[in-house]
């Protein structure tokens, strides 16, 4: 890896576009976002230089909610979905990953989750993720949710606590109220977001504890993050009315784009976004996930499982791309959702920016069609010309 890269002539999203500049990286961090930048090494060091004419720099994508472990098992352990490999994120432009459990949380613990999550940051990106799982008591890594907030350097929240989903531990009100509550302070007390991340399920419940928890205690809005805010028509007007009241809300993309509008009524995303700013709602409040390695179970009305599909990261750039193309919402509003808001929503220090002092975190984009074409994490280019030069372990291409 070269100590010195230099980004020629890129149009920089920082994600507020910033024009055409040349991005310096020194150490992993970004040196500067400047015109013309002149190295005068006088041979000591060699500089990298990618040439980024025509093309679009937009931060590394920030995933706030990734199965990187595996998830599912709703079918049978047959069902059980594998684990993220390092190209899995990095050739979908994930530089940041935020980990999760999901539904099963005894047959995949807190142990395993930070143990490929450890794997993922020694493999080149940078990785974070949530205690917990869907289930209520929470299963933490230590003997309690604060300690695990507070100690556990990785651990920057607690979720996804399931609600209003036939597969939820049905907390009562008071549980779920405690669990946010500890999560609020255990961050206060680490400087870290403390975040309650929510699977949202298809019931009329909809967000009712978070609401009444908001409504009747002095926790904020933005202390949740719930997630899958699009999974129905009905959730999602009662999702953007939280949104409005203060809340953030986290989408979940689908990489078969099309697929969902056919049979349900799930709120395609850059539809959803494109409601969310014509309401007046501000571009900071939205985020969006790939819910990847995830199960996509479906369900019949009496809850028996019909099958099984699986979430994939590569959703995130293609919903970025159809808010542009569908929606007409610009790049700088569209990238928000996977780099600077859950940067800022999740307290990600150093992330989801191209500034000086921010991680080199960056992807390349040829400018018209958005094609994923350079991915760098933490200064180290990951994917070149579209193909990936760094690999995980275990997979191929060593
Ligand atoms: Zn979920």
């Amino acid at each position: 890896m070269s100590m010195v890269t230099v980004i020629r002539n890129a149009e920089v999203y920082q994600p507020e576009h910033a024009g055409v500049k040349d991005i310096l990286i020194l150490a992993g961090k970004i040196a500067a976002v400047e015109e013309n930048i002149r190295l005068d090494l006088g041979g000591a060091v060699e500089a990298e230089e990618i040439d980024a004419s025509g093309m679009a720099a937009v931060p590394g994508f920030i995933d706030c909610h990734e199965h990187i472990m595996g998830g599912g098992g709703e079918g049978g352990f047959h069902t059980r979905t594998p684990e993220a490999s390092l190209g899995d994120l990095i050739c979908n432009g994930v530089t940041t990953v935020v980990g999760c459990i999901g539904t099963d949380g005894v047959g995949r613990d807190m142990t395993a989750l930070l143990a490929k999550a450890h794997g993922l940051e020694n493999e080149g990106i940078t990785t974070f993720a949530y205690t917990g799982s869907y289930q209520v008591p929470v299963h933490t890594l230590t003997d309690s949710l604060m300690k695990d907030i507070m100690m556990l350097d990785k651990v920057i929240g607690v979720g996804e606590i399931a609600i209003s989903d036939h597969r939820s531990s049905q907390p009562s009100y008071e549980e779920f109220l405690r669990i946010a509550a500890d999560a609020r302070v255990a961050g206060m007390l680490s400087g870290k977001a403390g975040i309650v991340n929510v699977h949202l399920g298809d019931s009329p419940r909809k967000l009712d504890l978070i609401r009444r928890a908001v409504f009747e205690t002095e926790i904020p809005a933005s202390q949740f993050l719930p997630t899958h805010v699009n999974r129905n028509e009905a959730l999602f007007q009662e999702c953007l009315d939280f949104a409005a009241e203060g809340g953030n809300i986290d989408f979940t993309g689908n990489e078969d784009i099309d697929y969902w509008e056919t049979i349900c009524d799930e709120v395609r995303v850059c539809k959803g976004i494109r409601r969310l700013l014509d309401r007046g709602i501000s571009s900071d409040r939205f985020t969006i996930s790939s819910d990847g390695q995830g199960s996509l179970p479906m369900f019949n009305e009496k809850g028996e499982f019909q099958g099984i599909g699986i979430g994939r990261a590569s959703c995130l750039l293609k919903e970025v791309r159809e808010c542009v193309r569908k929606e007409g919402i610009p790049l700088e509003i569209a990238v928000k959702g996977i780099t600077s808001n859950p940067a800022s929503i999740l307290k990600l220090s150093g992330k989801g920016r191209i500034k000086k002092g921010f991680d080199a975190d960056i992807c390349l984009l040829t400018r018209h069609s958005l094609e994923l074409q350079t991915v760098i994490a933490k200064g180290q280019v990951m994917v070149r010309d579209g193909k990936q030069i760094v690999f995980g372990t275990f997979e191929k291409g060593r």
